[in-house]
């Protein structure tokens, strides 16, 4: 009984609230052509899976941090749907982020997932979360967390509020993040295997200062998973 009330409750929320992709905004009225409640699946189709999940460490060693992790390629509509996320006020769609990276994690035959025991995200500094009203990374890590079975940790502050990025060089980012962390709770990660959260990894320079800040407070290994790589 009440599955048929919930039935005809979310048949009329369709007709009177009808769903379009966020991306495209194909109207989403048949289940096949829905990924789910926010995105077709055709616009998911064409997002690009990386290949780096599949890969050695060593691809990806560097020094203070052990793996650099992404599931998407950045670009075309993953790019558009990280905009609308962070940009656009859709803290909503964490949910399809964390659906699309679960599609990639599932495949991945690797054993990290068993050898992490935290999430810890970037954080955000207090002014950028004032405008935007959300932390992107902490969404996803709390998002992540149910989908991985491994506890969130807040072991890092943002000290220091970053001018953007994107017109320096790699070298100029990694001098502009120096000091932009400071651990939080050190005996939270001291000996664990943390597995390190952000939206998207271009140079790695925030996440290579926020593991180097994690290292020092005494992680035994630091990896990043992020959603996607520019
Ligand atoms: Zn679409």
């Amino acid at each position: 009984m009440f599955s048929m009330l919930r039935h005809a409750k979310k048949m009329l929320m369709d007709i009177l609230f009808p769903r379009n992709c966020h991306l495209c905004l194909r109207l989403l009225d048949k289940e096949a052509a829905a990924f789910d409640g926010f995105l077709c699946s055709d616009c998911v189709k064409k997002m690009a899976k990386t290949q780096v999940l599949r890969q050695s460490f060593s691809a990806f060693k560097i020094p203070v941090c052990d793996a650099v992790y992404a599931c998407y390629v950045y670009d075309g509509p993953v790019k558009e749907l990280i905009h609308k996320y962070k940009y656009g006020n859709r803290p909503y769609l964490v949910k399809s982020i964390v659906a699309l990276m679960a599609d990639v994690l599932k495949e991945a035959q690797d054993a990290f997932l068993k050898e992490t025991d935290c999430l810890v995200p970037v954080p955000l500094h207090p002014v950028r979360f004032r405008e935007r009203e959300f932390n992107q990374s902490e969404l996803l890590a709390d998002r992540l967390s149910q989908t991985l079975q491994k506890p969130v940790v807040r072991a890092l502050n943002r000290t220091k509020n970053t001018p953007s990025q994107v017109s320096l060089s790699k070298r100029n980012r990694l001098d502009n993040m120096k000091g932009a962390f400071s651990s939080k709770t050190p005996s939270a990660v001291e000996g664990k295997n943390v597995l390190l959260i952000d939206d998207v990894v271009t140079t790695a320079a925030t996440a290579l200062e926020a593991s180097r800040v994690l290292k020092d407070a005494g992680a035994r290994c630091v990896r990043v998973l992020a959603f996607a790589k520019g």
